[in-house]
């Protein structure tokens, strides 16, 4: 898929496409908000020359300064909203905005080594065979994602992120996809600046990892608040831009009961691992990343499965068995 042109949209808000080192998503919006004289972005792509290139270009065609960039805010803390910030504000000595939660999980992102240990772990328990162990827990820490400093700045849900004018960016948190993530509502046209929270034609993945709880159910539940807010313009991390925010919520509310339902049956239907139930869910032949990220899917599923008591599990020989 090309990567769109930068754009300038309407209310004072322009979108960067900055591409992303990945297959998919191929690209991260970027959208610089013009506020207090300068500009505010949120979220900047991950640390890599063609990124980097892509904001240079961006701003130069759309007649934009880099020096008018007075605030960095990110989405959430995934290499391809948060990678190249610390190359950003360093450059630009920009504010840098997370949510209040993100501030404890910078050591988390910045820690590889500890992250790979979680995976083995987590792989151990939940019925990873030997065979597929390496390639579904083995992760090198990429280049375009260097160390990040810690923010500058906190928000919390319900803070304001003033842009001038009587105009504010008012702060929703969503946890599910990243325990600190958060979604920006403009004041002035109601348009939500989703994150990887409200994605047009897929959905965010959702991942299991030791201590954050039901993570699935975080998400659900952040999703159910969007909703309630009744949304309509919804601007997202990747993909097109959305019209109906409220309408795409509620397919990915959808998407998620059926998966829950369809893995709840299998559990049913035979005492069974995380690692089997994702075998039986997704298609063959995922790559490495696919299978890691599918696996976390899973667990993040059937232990919502279990914490809300529609399944149980067991443990044997060290494993994880869900059972009905
Ligand atoms: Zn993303």
């Amino acid at each position: 898929m090309s990567i769109p042109a930068p754009q300038s949209l309407d209310h004072g808000i322009h979108l960067i496409p900055v591409p992303l080192p990945y297959k998919s998503p191929p690209w991260v919006n970027v959208y610089a908000v013009e506020s207090n004289g300068g500009l505010l972005l949120i979220d900047c792509g991950t640390d890599w020359e063609p990124g980097r290139e892509a904001i240079r270009q961006g701003f130069a065609d759309l007649g934009l300064e880099e020096s008018a960039v007075h605030t960095l805010v990110v989405s959430h803390l995934h290499p391809d909203h948060v990678g190249m910030s610390a190359r950003l504000v360093s450059d630009w000595g920009c504010r840098f905005v997370m949510h209040e939660r993100a501030a404890k999980l910078v050591d988390r992102y910045n820690d590889s080594p500890g992250y790979m240990n979680r995976l083995v772990k987590i792989g151990s328990v939940h019925g990873i065979p030997d065979s597929a162990t390496n390639a579904a827990t083995h992760v090198e820490r990429p280049d375009y994602m260097p160390l990040l400093e810690p923010p500058d700045f906190l928000v919390g849900d319900g803070d304001t992120i003033d842009l001038g004018d009587g105009r504010s960016l008012h702060v929703v948190h969503t946890p599910g996809h990243e325990p600190a993530h958060i979604c920006l509502r403009d004041s002035r046209t109601g348009i939500l600046f989703s994150g990887d929270h409200i994605l047009p034609r897929i959905s965010p993945v959702i991942m299991y990892d030791l201590d954050l709880g039901d993570v699935l159910g975080d998400y659900l539940g952040s999703l159910q608040r969007l909703i309630a807010m009744d949304l309509g313009v919804t601007y997202p991390a990747h993909g097109t831009l959305i019209d109906q925010g409220g309408e795409r919520a509620r397919q990915i509310l959808l998407h998620h009961d059926r998966r829950l339902l369809d893995m709840a049956e299998l559990v049913r239907s035979e005492d069974t691992t995380a690692w089997n139930v994702m075998l039986k869910s997704f298609r063959p032949n995922l790559d490495p990343l696919q299978s890691r990220l599918a696996f976390l899917e899973t667990i993040s599923h059937l232990e919502h499965l279990r914490l809300t008591g529609r399944i149980r599990d067991e443990e044997r020989n060290g494993k994880v068995i869900y059972r009905a």
